[in-house]
């Protein structure tokens, strides 16, 4: 034998105790009403197609730009902001991953709401990260003042999801801005993957602190969790501070698809806002029939609703629609076990979703 064993196992030691993020199921049955991932239940827009097709004839054997330069400019125009102040990545888990990595590895703990993302915690584990959690208030709302008293010891930074996942409730820019001042020397991290489905963006502000990171995904809003791309927003250091982490890790994390497809997504804007219109209209229907049915559905400023139904065990009601091909999200989580994450889908869909409930809460 040569060389000293320290350990017998063929993995890292971080690896053994590693729990990953299991993402909802995503089954290849025909006719299945998929309501289970806050996917867009509509497709891209056709000048995503097109761009991802030209480009697809056009330098697919040359490495892509590496600092994705036409997809950070059509960003940084888009929210008024400067190329140097968006970084990219695929998909906002990845952006967030790198995030991490980047702020809050402090030795001291990371807060966020005690319901929130089930990444986050995944991502600390992955890091060895500590986390303190705050709990929501009794109506599932994120109160910046819960926060305060954390804050009396050193603490790695604060993430939280506006709107919060999965109870799709949001909080306006003011609460945000407060939370950003309660913490000037550590990073606040603010993942508004749903913003666009009736939240308010801190974008605004990012001018304004020099601790605000804004994180952003175009697999909800803009129909492209297929294509994969995320993006954060904030000052110029952070964003080189990104930039050097991801630069550790893979220098192309975009591909030339995803860059072309990314900059028609912003270019079509009608196509855009006609879809969250639409997806915003469809929920209020959606609200109105499932409470008509008992539901008590949280305020959702998301592509979702969170709701629970005072008679009805929700794995039991998750079990029922699933044998009626309809999927929602059950997590089997403190506070949340008693609630359904039911994504928001076409006005088809979901009246498929309000037959296969009818069907089973007149049989229960
Ligand atoms: C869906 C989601 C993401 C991940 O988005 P991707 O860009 O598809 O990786 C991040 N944060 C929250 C809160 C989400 O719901």
């Amino acid at each position: 034998m040569t060389g000293m064993v320290t350990s017998t196992s063929l993995f890292s030691p971080i690896v053994e105790g590693l729990i990953p993020y299991v993402p909802g199921e995503q089954p290849r049955i025909d006719g299945l009403v998929k309501l289970n991932t806050n996917e867009n239940p509509y497709p891209p827009s056709p000048n995503v197609v097109a761009a991802i097709t030209s480009a697809a004839m056009d330098g697919l054997q040359l490495y892509p730009d590496p600092e994705s330069r036409a997809l950070r400019r059509t960003v940084a125009a888009h929210h008024g902001l400067d190329i140097s102040q968006v970084f990219v990545g695929n998909g906002s888990d990845e952006v967030l991953a790198h995030a991490f990595f980047t702020f809050f590895q402090h030795g001291t703990p990371l807060l966020m709401p005690d319901v929130t993302y089930s990444f986050y915690r995944v991502y600390c584990g992955l890091y060895g990260i500590p986390f303190e959690v705050v709990p929501l208030a009794v109506d599932l709302g994120i109160r910046v003042g819960a926060f305060e008293p954390y804050l009396q010891r050193d603490v790695a930074g604060i993430v939280i999801a506006n709107p919060n996942a999965p109870t799709g409730i949001g909080l306006p820019i003011t609460e945000i801005e407060k939370l950003v001042q309660m913490l000037p020397h550590r990073v606040v991290l603010v993942d508004e993957a749903y913003v666009d489905f009736g939240g308010q963006t801190a974008m605004g502000l990012v001018a304004k602190y020099s601790n605000l990171l804004v994180v952003h995904t175009l697999s909800k809003s803009r129909s492209l969790a297929g294509l994969r791309i995320g993006f954060a927003c904030g000052q110029t250091p952070l964003i080189e501070a990104l930039d050097r982490v991801k630069n550790s890790f893979n220098s192309y994390p975009l591909d030339r698809l995803a860059i072309a497809g990314g900059v028609a997504a912003f270019e079509d804007q009608d196509y855009f806002e006609k879809c969250c219109a639409a997806i915003v209209h469809t929920r209020e229907g959606m609200v109105l029939q499932l409470e008509e049915r008992g539901f008590e559905v949280l305020p959702s400023q998301a592509n979702f609703v969170f709701a629970r139904h005072p008679a009805q065990d929700a794995g039991r009601l998750a079990k029922g629609l699933r044998e009626r091909a309809v999927l929602v999200r059950h997590f089997e989580l403190p506070r949340i076990d008693q609630y359904l994450r039911i994504s928001v889908g076409t006005p088809a869909q979901c009246d498929a979703l309000i037959h296969a409930l009818d069907d089973m809460l007149s049989i229960l």
